[in-house]
């Protein structure tokens, strides 16, 4: 099978909306669009029509795309069914388990709440790539804003069993703060401190550090490698308190 071409946009200040395309169907979606219209430019330059959308989660800086962009393309929206009043150009209302396809490529919808109440990751564990929208991030997790640190611990656990060879396409340009906290959470950890000489120097030269892997976040990510979900809420609350 052709694996899927992932192409990053950077909007806003620093979220990545990603274009997903299988060249064998020629179907194409998006992932998570802030705004409508690089999205639709860069499908446009590529000769790609968009298909779908499918949202992780209702904030504005993942669906504010959503309108215009089923305005201007007929696309169907997928969404968490769990906040289907907060995404009303919601088509099709997903939950834990059910399968999303492009094309021949199957995504599984994993439920992982807490950045919001509702979130959902989309994993393709056939072309090993999930999309975490806000819920991971490199050497990072979501803040906590619609649930709990034993449901975050919980996502962490859920993502740390995929297969370490997994592509995990975040919304945000986040590593280098969260590498700083990082190196304070886990000053001995000699992975930390090597991965972040890479990410300096990819920050230094405008270079994206997304997407990154479950194996690297395995290594590095001080929420994943929480061991209790105590540790997990003392490091998020510390996290969130973090000027580095
Ligand atoms: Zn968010
Ligand atoms: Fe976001």
């Amino acid at each position: 099978m052709a694996g899927l071409e992932i192409v990053r946009i950077p909007v806003l200040s620093d979220n990545y909306v990603w274009l997903v395309h299988d060249p064998v169907s020629a179907e194409t979606m998006v992932v998570d669009p802030a705004v409508a219209e690089p999205v639709l430019a860069e499908a446009e330059a590529r000769g790609w029509k968009i298909g779908a959308i499918w949202n992780t989660h209702w904030h504005p800086d993942h669906t504010g795309g959503n309108a215009a962009i089923k305005a201007a393309t007929g696309a169907q929206v997928i969404a968490p069914a769990a906040e289907a009043a907060r995404i009303p150009t919601a088509d099709r209302l997903v939950r834990e388990s059910e399968e999303v396809r492009l094309g021949a490529h199957a995504a599984i919808v994993m439920e992982v709440p807490a950045h919001t109440a509702g979130h959902i990751a989309y994993h393709f564990a056939g072309d090993s790539v999930a999309f975490v929208g806000d819920t991971l991030f490199a050497m990072g997790c979501g803040r906590l804003f619609e649930g709990t640190a034993e449901q975050m611990f919980s996502n962490m656990q859920r993502l740390a069993a995929l297969p370490d060879d997994t592509m995990v396409y975040c919304a945000h340009e986040y590593t280098q703060s969260n590498g700083r906290y990082a190196l304070v959470a886990e000053p001995d950890n000699d992975a930390i401190r090597a991965r972040m000489a890479d990410v300096d120097a990819a920050r230094l030269a405008g270079v994206a550090t997304v997407p990154t892997t479950i194996g690297q976040e395995r290594a590095t990510n001080p929420f994943m490698r929480a061991q209790t979900s105590e540790i997990l809420a003392e490091r998020r609350a510390a996290k969130d308190a973090f000027r580095g």
